[in-house]
């Protein structure tokens, strides 16, 4: 787990607001009506990676207007004080039901890499559902591993280390309610 020596400043940490709490709001109110129309007449399961998807999925499901189930996962993927993803996936809290036969949404704060997605896809699909398909609230295409087919995307962002909205830093951050770029020179060594 990445440990801060500081205690962060909210305000002075962030460096450029890149995704206002305005643009979030529209953005999920879009989406929901998106997954509203394509599952229409069925119900959608709902599966999020907790934690930095908290706040999405609170949000999405709120905006989704069919029938909703939802689960939760945690798993880790990066590994130490870092920013870099280790490629290392471990579940830390499996699903609680069933998904087989379902409609599955994943519900993902961010696509990086891809690492982690792309070892939940293949355990997922491993569970028999009807259907398993992608939103993810950012795509961060410039350092992707893996291909991931992406079905649902909030925002493609260029390649910063992003806080807010769900998303950590040493586990701080995940409260500010816009996305930001955190200042470099608080993970970088100089
Ligand atoms: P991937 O396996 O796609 O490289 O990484 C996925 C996970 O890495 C995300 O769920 C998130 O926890 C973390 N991650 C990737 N990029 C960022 C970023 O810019 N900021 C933060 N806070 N976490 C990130």
């Amino acid at each position: 787990m990445t440990t801060v020596s500081r205690v962060p400043d909210l305000r002075t940490d962030i460096g450029d607001v890149l995704i206002t709490e305005e643009q979030i709001r529209a953005k999920v109110r879009e989406l929901g009506a998106q997954v509203s129309r394509d599952y229409e007449g069925r119900s959608v399961t709902l599966v999020s990676v907790l934690k930095g998807s908290l706040p999405f999925m609170a949000d999405l499901m709120r905006a989704i207007e069919i029938p909703v189930q939802i689960d939760l996962m945690e798993v880790s993927s990066y590994g130490g004080a870092t920013t870099e993803s280790s490629g290392l996936v471990r579940i830390l809290k499996d699903l609680s039901s069933t998904i087989a036969g379902k409609d599955v949404l994943i519900v993902e704060d961010i696509i990086d890499t891809g690492l982690t997605l792309n070892y939940l896809l293949r355990y997922l699909r491993g569970k028999g559902p009807n259907s398993l398909r992608i939103c993810a609230l950012l795509d961060k295409p410039a350092r992707r591993l893996v291909e991931i087919p992406i079905d649902y995307t909030g925002f493609v962002i260029p390649d910063e280390f992003v806080v807010g909205y769900g998303l950590d830093f040493g586990e701080f951050y995940r409260n500010l309610p816009f996305i930001g770029v955190l200042r470099r020179e608080l993970y970088e060594p100089r």
